[in-house]
């Protein structure tokens, strides 16, 4: 998804091929929705396998950097199109904490929201000049979700 003033980074094509590889346990969607996959950020249809891999969502250091239990499909899929306006229902259905980080990747700001806020929480984070991106994560069991960053043009 994007528009005038952000857009949301699953994990790339290559990190989630990588995990792939690596494999991890696999588990079979048996309710739904309740297996969101982190690359297509779409939850798995039942009955659809997933990989449960290890994910570090930051691209350099910081005292804040972790990896993150994640699902993905566990055969490759697609992000969803940039052209697509709409926040996945993935993220606006659940509890979620976000975390706003500077250029540093120090946190600065972070607050636990109803998905169906996130919309206006991205923008309210974004404010402040000195956010540079928002981990999203699930906020009951931790579970990184997207990235989101500054559209460069905003
Ligand atoms: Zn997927």
């Amino acid at each position: 998804m994007t528009t005038h003033a952000f857009a949301l980074r699953p994990i790339s094509d290559d990190d989630a091929d990588a995990l792939r590889r690596i494999g991890g346990p696999i588990y079979t969607a048996d309710e739904f929705p309740g297996f969101p996959c982190r690359q297509c950020l779409e939850d798995a249809a039942i009955g659809e396998e997933l990989f449960l891999v290890s994910h570090d969502p930051f691209d350099r250091d910081s005292e804040y950097r972790s990896s993150s239990p994640i699902f993905l499909h566990r055969h490759a899929c697609q992000p969803p199109s940039d052209r697509d306006a709409r926040l996945p229902e993935q993220l606006t259905r659940r509890q979620l904490s976000v975390r706003a980080f500077d250029g540093d990747a120090m946190m600065i700001d972070a607050a636990v929201i109803d998905g169906t806020e996130l919309e206006h929480s991205i923008g309210a984070f974004f404010d402040d000049p000195e956010t540079k991106l928002l981990h999203v994560h699930n906020a009951s069991r931790g579970c990184w979700a997207v990235t989101v960053e500054r559209n460069a043009a905003d």
